[in-house]
């Protein structure tokens, strides 16, 4: 059985690295012959709207899913006609446009910050005036790690704002002064005649993010039972609106006992790569098994979890490991300020025996900082 993949991030790569020992293979379509993919699995090094590649892509796999979301919509909707292809494309045409992303969740009753649209300069200047200061600015599309984004914390110059980011569609929200981010990850099975899907939830994750890029993740949160379910309702809510398959996550904001929500990632998302050894099922393993129609595995956490991104820098590969509990992930990409180039997770029977590791880890991550 042949997964294709459309892009050969790390994330593909950690799909691939979980679906190997359940006898699967994979087939990779990435435009960059050093994808961190091309390891572990069989590419074919084309652009994503290549219709020949796209056709060899399609006879080689039995089953297809996206690890990015920015692959053109008309690239899946052509392959849907050879192979299916989950999640479902609804999930993708939600998610590549963060208007559309915030109306569908205001749509269904799920809170947001406030925020409007904004295509031209003077669009810009109306929406800078209802939405209020301090905001964040960010184009509608194509933005991830914080990318294509502007915090204004007072007012600003609408056509200086509207040239910084590239003159494109934008989106104006309020910044919100949030207590914590925190993400719920989330699966759900295909079910069948009579059988309803299976809808699983890993612990509510916190997060911790700098210049836009998530840099912790601890799991489980401490959380209330209540956050708890207002979050599951959440990702609840949009899985059955798309009659989703797959793995989900959605980022949220806490402010006091309410959650706003972010963003939504419709695929396995870097909150949750904790799970390959904090969970009794990983996010990977389980978007696989959901794909293929399988039951899902247990998404129960197993101790207790601290991932840690590796950005920009390589660490020294035997200090890390001599950590306790650590767990060391590269991602076979060349150094780059700002890029994400492994992550190390530690994992724990006890909060306190994370704690002490990380403060180890610190030191050998930014020996500057202690
Ligand atoms: P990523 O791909 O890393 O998830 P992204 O580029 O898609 O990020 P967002 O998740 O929207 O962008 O924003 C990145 C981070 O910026 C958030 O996790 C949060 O820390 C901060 N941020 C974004 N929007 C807001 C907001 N409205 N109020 C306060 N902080 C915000
Ligand atoms: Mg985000």
């Amino acid at each position: 059985m042949t997964l294709g993949v459309l892009g050969g991030g790390q994330l593909g790569r950690m799909l691939a690295l979980a679906g190997h020992p359940l006898g699967l293979s994979f087939t990779f379509i990435d435009p960059s012959p050093e994808a961190p993919m091309s390891a572990v699995a069989r590419a074919i090094t084309a652009a994503f709207d290549d219709p020949e590649a796209l056709r060899r892509f399609a006879s080689s796999a039995t089953l297809g899913t996206w690890e990015f979301e920015n692959i053109p919509i008309q690239t899946v909707r052509s392959l849907t006609r050879d192979i299916e292809i989950y999640p479902p494309l609804a999930a993708l045409e939600v998610k590549r446009d963060r208007h559309t992303e915030k109306s569908f969740f205001r749509e269904l009753g799920i809170p947001v910050a406030p925020f409007a649209p904004a295509g031209s300069s003077e669009e810009l200047e109306a929406a800078l005036q209802s939405i209020g200061f301090p905001c964040v600015v960010k184009t509608r599309r194509h933005g991830y790690d914080g990318k294509g984004q502007a915090v204004l914390d007072t007012p600003r110059d609408a056509g200086a704002v509207w040239d910084l980011l590239g003159r494109e569609p934008l989106i104006v929200e309020r910044k919100i002064p949030f207590d914590r981010e925190l993400s719920i990850v989330a699966v759900r099975g295909r079910g069948g005649p009579g059988v309803p899907a299976e809808e699983l939830f890993y612990p509510l994750i916190e997060n911790r993010h700098e210049a836009g890029i998530l840099r912790t993740s601890r799991a489980p949160a401490v959380a209330s039972p209540e956050l708890t379910a207002t979050s599951r309702d959440m990702a609840l809510r949009i899985l059955r609106k798309l009659d989703y398959v797959g793995t989900l996550a959605l980022e949220l904001f806490q402010v006091g006992d309410q959650l706003l929500a972010n963003e939504m990632a419709p695929r396995v998302h870097n909150s949750g790569h904790w799970t390959i050894e904090g969970a009794d099922t990983s996010q990977f393993e389980n978007h696989l098994r959901a794909g293929l129609g399988w039951r899902l595995g247990s998404t129960g956490p197993v101790g207790e979890s601290l991932m840690v991104n590796l950005i920009g820098t390589l660490p020294d590969r035997e200090a890390v490991l001599a950590c306790p509990g650590a767990h060391l992930h590269l991602y076979g990409k060349e150094a780059k300020p700002g890029r994400k180039l492994g992550h190390v997770t530690i994992h724990g029977r006890s909060r306190d025996e994370v704690e002490r590791s990380a403060i180890e880890l610190g030191r050998i991550l930014d020996p500057q900082g202690c």
